[in-house]
C-alpha cells in the first residue's frame, strides 16, 4: 500500500481528544540530519524545545529509538524524562523503563572480538572506519570511494562467516553502514512493542522513523496506531510518509496541538 502524505491529512481529527499518544522517534535521519561523522549531529534547539513540551504533557509518553548506544543517545539528546532505546532497541533505560536484552549480554565480547578483526581487515581501505557500540558494533562506508566499496563488504561478511557456527551474531543493513548485533530477533520494532505493554493505560502508538531499521517498527505498529517514514518509499510499510526530515518539526507541532 502506497503511503499517504501526513501532512496533508489531519489523522488527528479521526482521534477521540484525550487519547493518549505514545510518541516514538527515531534520531539520525528523524531529528537530525544525517552527516558523514555521527558524532558530529547536534540536535537544533528548536527541535529540543518542541521535545521538552511534548514531554511536559501527561497525554504524550515520549520515547527515542536509535542504532546508538543508550549513552550515546542520550549525549545527544540530553533531556530528562524521556525513555530512550539505544542499540537498535537492545537495551531500554529512562522514563520508569528499563529493559537489556539477555542475548545482548551473551553477544558482547564475540562482538568485541570481531570488531578487532574488522579492524585489521579493513586498515587499507580510506575512508572505512568502525564505531564500537558496547552491544552492536557499526562498520561505515559512507566516504569510501565507490570502487572500494565491495571490498568493505567482502572484508564484513568474512569476519561475520568466522561466527556463523555460534550463531550469536546478526548483520543490520542501514544506510551505507553494516552493523554487527547479537542474533536475538529483537529489533526496534520489539522494542517499541515492549515499551508500549509496559505502560500503564492506553496509549496510541505514533511511530516516525528514516531507514530500513525503522521498518520493523512499521510493521509491529501499523494496524495499531500511525506510522511515518521520513521520505517517500513505495516499498515501506508505514501508513505515512514526510517528503524530508526538515517536515519533522510540522509534524511535532501537530502532536503538540492534539494533546494540548
Ligand atoms: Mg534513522
Amino acid at each position: 500500500m502506497n503511503p499517504r502524505y501526513i501532512l496533508k491529512e489531519n489523522v488527528f481529527k479521526k482521534i477521540s481528544k484525550g487519547q493518549k499518544i505514545a510518541l516514538f522517534l527515531d534520531f539520525d535521519g528523524t531529528l537530525v540530519p544525517i552527516r558523514k561523522e555521527p558524532s558530529r549531529c547536534v540536535l537544533a534547539e528548536k527541535m529540543k524545545e518542541q521535545l521538552e513540551s511534548l514531554t511536559g504533557s501527561e497525554s504524550c509518553y515520549l520515547s527515542i529509538l536509535s542504532g546508538r548506544s543508550l549513552s550515546d543517545i542520550r549525549g545527544m539528546v540530553c533531556i530528562r524524562d524521556i525513555c530512550y532505546s539505544g542499540n537498535h532497541g537492545l537495551i531500554i533505560s529512562g522514563n520508569n523503563m528499563t529493559y537489556i536484552h539477555p542475548k545482548a549480554l551473551i553477544a558482547k565480547p564475540f562482538i568485541d572480538r570481531a570488531v578487532r578483526m574488522l579492524n585489521k581487515e579493513i586498515a587499507g581501505i580510506e575512508g572505512a572506519w568502525i564505531e564500537g557500540k558496547k552491544l552492536t558494533a557499526s562498520l561505515h562506508f559512507r566516504s569510501v570511494r565507490k570502487n572500494d566499496v565491495p571490498l568493505v563488504k567482502k572484508a564484513f561478511y568474512n569476519v561475520v562467516s568466522e561466527f556463523s557456527g555460534d550463531r550469536t551474531l546478526a548483520v543490520i543493513k542501514g544506510k551505507q553502514v553494516l552493523e554487527l548485533a547479537p542474533d536475538a530477533s529483537w529489533n526496534k520494532g520489539s522494542a517499541a512493542l515492549w515499551i508500549l505493554n509496559n505502560l500503564k493505560g492506553k496509549y496510541l502508538p505514533v511511530y516516525v522513523g528514516d531507514d530500513w531499521t525503522d521498518e520493523t517498527a512499521f510493521r509491529a505498529l501499523n494496524k495499531r496506531g500511525i506510522t511515518i517514514r521520513v521520505g517517500k518509499s513505495a516499498k515501506t510499510a508505514a501508513n505515512y510518509y514526510l517528503k524530508s526530515q526538515r517536515e519533522i518539526s510540522a509534524f511535532l507541532k501537530r502532536v503538540e496541538e492534539f494533546i494540548c
